[in-house]
């Protein structure tokens, strides 16, 4: 069983490029079913592309500011009235100092 380079045709750039017999083995190893589509280039540029345009959907933030530190900051839910909103900052630092229970402020220590 011998394999020979195939030139396919990519569907990007349109030009042809080289599916070579080490290459066909590889694949088969893989076990994948369909000859590549692109030339090297094409899946280089492919890969190393940021999908940032549309990869999942953007979260709606919300403007806040800070009930600690009075940093304009964002929020990924509707900030209520009454309620404090921390920035990432000081909601980590409260996160990590004081457990999330229910205290009352008036009394202290
Ligand atoms: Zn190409
Ligand atoms: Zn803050």
């Amino acid at each position: 069983m011998e394999s020979q380079d195939k030139v396919l045709v990519c569907r990007d750039c349109g030009k042809e490029f080289l599916f070579s017999a080490g290459e066909q083995a590889f694949y088969a190893e893989k076990g994948f079913q369909n000859e590549p589509t692109r030339c090297r280039n094409c899946r280089a540029v492919r890969k190393g592309a940021p999908a940032s345009s549309d990869s999942g959907p953007s979260r709606t933030l919300f403007a806040a500011v800070c009930s600690e530190c009075g940093k304009e900051t964002q929020v990924p839910f509707k900030p209520t009235a009454g309620k404090p909103v921390y920035c990432r900052e000081c909601f980590q630092k409260r996160g990590s100092r004081a457990p999330a229970g229910r205290r009352s402020p008036a009394y202290h220590d």
